[in-house]
């Protein structure tokens, strides 16, 4: 009998050689999942696409990848599509946090789990797990670089300096983490009138950049010029994105800022986007928040795994992110401040941006 036994398993583990493959690897292969991103419009998703990708192959599944184009019906459609063909899991990286409680009920009734994405899904019980950062760090960063940068930190400044504030899309979860982490920051310095916001527009109903455009941000800092700076100078713009930056600079520069006469404020932003790199290194976007999407593609690629193997994922939050209907179990990961002095090490040397895209 017991030779029996070890024969059994010696079979086992020979038929795995001789296939070239374990049998493990072989039943992943017939498992696909369905990633879902917003758009293409962002450097950062594409890669997102890509890494999810890359990192739920290397775990050995098939995948099957939709862009939304910044459109929820768009989004919801192309689940619905993943549900119809069959997949096996979803990763979903919203558009609009609030329009898949339909879609994901579909998921459900089809026993299919569902990974959030960077950005939290709300309003449905059918979120299994979210991957992010620390969302509220990341504006808690960008504001820090801002009292740090106009020398108000250390008190060496005392202002009154002027600010202006952009969020980013009133539909995306993280845009409020952003801007309340930001403005914990800020408040004391406001309070004391060391920080100054000339348009009086502080609430973050007043400063949300629709799907995160940067024309539309470009648009507002245009009009912010016109109404509130025609006989004063911003000194710095909460810039939650880097896509927003590019917009804010391009309306600071249409107005003489970045002359000698007229430095250019400190503009914060988010992704370290090539684009937005280039411009720390030129001196004109002042900052950015790294965000290493490889890790969280590999956070989010080992929770499927997990998941579809009856095992727990790693989490290290389950406080934070209620959707409204629970608490989503976590794995943030650390947001990093770059600038001009730690672009390479952060960046490059990481291997995450090549030398060569900077030149
Ligand atoms: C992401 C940011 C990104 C923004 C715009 C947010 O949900 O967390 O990294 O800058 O969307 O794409």
């Amino acid at each position: 009998l017991a030779l029996t036994t070890s024969c059994a398993l010696l079979l086992t583990a020979c038929g795995q050689n001789s296939e070239g493959g374990s049998q493990e690897s072989k039943e992943k292969k017939d498992l696909t999942i369905g990633i879902a991103m917003p758009t293409k419009s962002s450097e950062r998703w594409i890669a997102d696409g890509r890494n999810m990708t890359a990192s739920l192959k290397k775990a050995g599944f098939s995948t099957t990848l939709q862009y939304g184009e910044d459109d929820p019906d768009q989004q919801v459609a192309q689940i619905e599509n993943m549900i119809t063909q069959g997949v096996d899991a979803l990763v979903v990286a919203a558009i609009n946090g609030e329009a898949l409680s339909n879609v994901l009920q579909q998921a459900a009734d089809a026993d299919i789990p569902v990974i959030s994405y960077d950005r939290l899904i709300l309003g449905s019980p059918h979120v299994d797990y979210y991957a992010s950062f620390d969302n509220e760090k990341v504006g808690e960063l960008q504001a820090t670089y801002i009292v740090e940068k106009l020398g108000l930190k250390s008190g060496s400044k005392k202002g009154p300096f002027n600010i202006e504030l952009f969020a980013g899309s009133n539909d995306d979860n993280n845009t409020k983490y952003f801007f309340n982490g930001a403005m914990k920051v800020l408040k004391p310095y406001l309070d004391k009138k060391q920080l100054v916001v000339r348009s009086q527009q502080t609430q973050l109903n007043q400063v949300t950049t629709l799907r995160w455009d940067g024309g539309t941000a470009q648009k507002r800092m245009d009009d912010l010029l016109t109404s509130a700076y025609s006989t004063a100078r911003v000194d710095a713009v909460l810039s939650p994105y880097d896509g927003i930056s590019i917009g804010i600079l391009s309306a600071l520069k249409s107005d003489d800022y970045g002359s000698p006469a007229k430095p250019l404020p400190v503009v914060t932003g988010q992704d370290a986007e090539v684009a937005s790199v280039k411009s720390i290194i030129a001196g004109q976007q002042t900052q950015t928040v790294y965000k290493d999407t490889r890790a969280l593609a590999q956070v989010a690629a080992d929770m499927v795994s997990a998941v579809l193997t009856g095992k727990k994922p790693e989490i290290n939050d389950d406080t934070t992110y209620h959707n409204g209907k629970k608490v989503v179990p976590a794995f943030l990961l650390d947001p990093v401040s770059v600038d001009k002095s730690n672009y390479r090490k952060i960046l490059v040397d990481s291997g995450y941006i090549d030398a060569g895209e900077l030149r």
